[in-house]
């Protein structure tokens, strides 16, 4: 169900030709696909011919031009220097189109995963190497054009990856959900020498969760129990490696059950990808002495901490939001490996991004949508 592309060659002074991009004018109004200017690479910066760009959740908050805060308060993306009109898409890859002249390690033509999380380079985080986390983040596809178009403009080959070994649909959304699933499973490790007695809890089967049940299975040897109200998302875990499932729409006591599992202690590590009122206190009440809660989820919502808890039984909280570039790069190589595989919805032409938003926000889709730009 794809539309022909049309797009108008036009010469122009210092860009060759126009290109078709799908810009968010106002908020909460249809995309408008309009012929914006093609960049020119220069230095270190890369033009990527976009082959393939994952539809977000992120995205859809971006359209709708925030998120809901507590007590009913929406806080504004304009307000954290989001800017419109804006090409959104931060989950790209495409083949380089063209390289400016500083470019020496990617070529014309080579196949490649774009790190979408820039930083300004400058800050703590950015010197850490985790630009993620960035003071002043220069995302595509959020602070800067994205991949919703026909081309994009890459700052720097260094924030490149080589796909030699996946297709372009199933390597994009590796870029952000995949991404945020492998950072919070990493920071969920054992200490060496315990591993075989390590449990980590994954609360949410969705698209994220069921990455981190592979990715856990793939670089841990914990005993992976995952919650989910859905059964059949619940039967993919499993085949997906989960060694228990917990339906918690039918266990009126979750955290019973969790410690019915570990012996009665808890659990070491538990990893929350809906993080709402409900899950966040049965995901700190089912912790063992020393456990972490891994916050990921953005449902919004908040919680009461039993304070001398923490202190007593020595817990961690912490929370993750995307990954690295060495996350990603590692991630693709486990991808490339066959170790985790991302589940696809279908595809969209550039044309059809209205639908694909919508279809998103209806939970018409189970597992990612993926633009075309250029079919
Ligand atoms: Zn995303
Ligand atoms: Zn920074």
């Amino acid at each position: 169900m794809k539309t022909e592309s049309s797009v108008k060659i036009i010469k122009l002074g210092d860009h060759d030709f126009d290109m078709k991009g799908a810009q968010i004018i106002k908020t909460n109004e249809p995309l408008v696909i309009n012929e914006v200017e093609k960049p020119k690479p220069e230095g270190n910066q890369v033009l990527v011919r976009v082959a393939a760009t994952g539809v977000c959740h992120s995205d859809l908050h971006l359209w709708e031009g925030g998120y809901a805060g507590p007590k009913g308060v929406f806080m504004k993306v304009e307000d954290r220097g989001v800017k419109f009109p804006l090409i959104p898409g931060h989950e790209i890859s495409g083949t380089i189109e063209e390289v400016g002249n500083g470019v020496r390690n990617f070529n014309v033509g080579d196949k490649v995963l774009v790190y979408p999380w820039l930083g300004e380079g400058k800050c703590p985080a950015c010197l850490s190497g985790e630009q993620n986390l960035c003071d002043n983040p220069r995302t595509l596809g959020i602070y800067q054009n994205g991949g919703y178009a026909q081309y994009v403009l890459i700052p720097d080959s260094k924030f490149l990856i080589r796909l030699d070994h996946l297709e372009f649909d199933s390597a994009s959304s590796l870029a952000c959900s995949g991404l945020t699933a492998y950072n919070a499973v990493k920071k969920a490790k054992s200490i060496p020498g315990l591993e075989d007695r390590h449990n980590i809890v994954i609360v949410g089967a969705g698209g994220l969760g069921l990455m981190a049940v592979q990715v856990a299975k793939a670089i841990f040897k914990s005993k992976i129990t995952i919650l989910d109200v859905n059964d059949q998302k619940l039967a993919e875990a499993r085949k997906l490696g989960a060694d228990n499932i917990i339906n918690t729409k039918e266990k009126q006591d979750v955290v019973k059950e969790v410690k019915d599992l570990t012996n009665g202690f808890g659990t070491d590590v538990v990893i929350d990808f809906v993080n709402n009122n409900v899950t966040s206190v049965n995901s700190f009440n089912m912790l063992r002495k020393r456990g972490k809660i891994i916050m990921v989820g953005l449902f919004g919502g908040s919680m009461e901490l039993n304070l001398p808890m923490i202190p007593l039984r020595g817990y961690t909280l912490t929370g993750t939001y995307t990954g690295t570039f060495q996350d990603l790069t590692e991630l693709v190589e486990l991808a490339s490996n066959g170790k985790v595989r991302t589940v696809l919805d279908r595809t969209f032409a550039l044309d059809q991004v209205n639908e694909a938003l919508h279809d998103l926000k209806n939970g018409k889709i189970i597992g990612r949508a993926i633009i075309n730009p250029n079919q």
